[in-house]
């Protein structure tokens, strides 16, 4: 059987692969729970609440910002 395997890399081309998630879109985006300021964990690849602690996935570079989607602390 035929699979088809497509590469679909992330569009990149201005030289920033150390910079996967936009610093500007950071600092816009809050926490859809809570509104509280977020921040970007780069070595797990989550967004995580800094106020609720909520734990948002990142995929493909795009942060994912719904309560649906995202990991509650563990410690709750
Ligand atoms: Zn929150």
């Amino acid at each position: 059987m035929f699979q088809g395997i497509r590469h679909t890399g992330s569009p990149r081309g201005r030289g920033e692969a150390s910079v996967p998630v936009d610093k500007e879109l950071l600092d816009i985006l809050i926490c859809p729970s809570c509104g509280g300021d977020v921040e970007y964990r780069q070595d797990e690849e989550v967004i995580v609440c800094l106020k609720c602690g909520l734990r948002y996935p990142v995929k493909d570079d795009i942060p994912v910002m719904l309560i649906e989607e995202a990991q509650k602390p563990a410690s709750a």
